[in-house]
């Protein structure tokens, strides 16, 4: 498989040409074509095999295609992750594969000021990348909501078990509308997180590597 097979918009190509990638990761030959296709997904994965871009690539050319220039609205994309440097990197790397596209990138993560995030929000965002505790704060504190969101990504599922989120998330995936993208990545599947998995998710394609 090569990058040129998945046909991704100009901007993308250029943006991976820019860092240099030559060949999808197995991973990333795996997920990309399910996740341009429409799938909802449920990856096996680690860190370190390219998962972020096996979501960031496809989600990013679905998000550019279609109507422009797309009138303001609220988020498209919410990518739920474990801890803040995690956020950040997901975040790095859609900033990274997007750079020649015009969609905006924010996270939030807990333990900073609320109120800058809350300001940075009222400007409404295209990827909102969040840990889950903070994002309920704001969701609570009524400074956004999850009405636009397209494509629901959770990375990192059993991390999240284990830092105590899942109340969280089963809070936070209900105010994200039914008709949507759901793509759901875990190093590990203990039963409690194939039980969310099966409740999230609508007959995914599964991965794993
Ligand atoms: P991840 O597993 O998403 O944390 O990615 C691990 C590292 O691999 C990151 O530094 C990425 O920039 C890099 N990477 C991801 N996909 C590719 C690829 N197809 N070719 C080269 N490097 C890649």
């Amino acid at each position: 498989t090569n990058f040129s097979d998945f046909n991704f918009k100009a901007p993308i190509a250029k943006a991976l040409e820019a860092e240099g990638y030559s060949t999808p990761t197995p991973i990333q030959a795996q997920s990309i074509p399910l996740v341009l296709e429409g799938h909802d997904l449920l990856g096996i994965a680690q860190t370190g095999t390219g998962k972020t871009a096996a979501f960031a690539l496809p989600i990013l050319d679905r998000l550019c295609r279609g109507e422009t220039p797309r009138p303001k609205r609220g988020t498209r994309c919410l990518v739920l992750a474990p801890t803040r440097e995690l956020a950040s990197q997901i975040a790095a790397s859609f900033e990274a594969y997007g750079k020649f596209l015009h969609l905006s990138v924010f996270t939030v993560f807990g333990g900073v000021s609320v109120n800058r995030q809350i300001n940075r929000m009222q400007r409404g965002t295209d990827i909102l990348v969040a840990t889950p505790g903070r994002l309920l704060d704001l969701i609570n504190q009524r400074a956004l909501k999850l009405s636009d969101v397209e494509v629901l990504v959770l990375d990192e599922a059993d991390q999240m078990l284990d830092m105590g989120f899942i109340h969280d998330l089963r809070k936070i995936v209900p105010l994200v509308p039914k008709e949507r993208q759901t793509l759901f990545f875990s190093a590990t599947m203990p039963s409690t997180i194939a039980e969310l998995a099966d409740q999230f998710l609508t007959e995914p394609k599964k991965v794993s590597v």
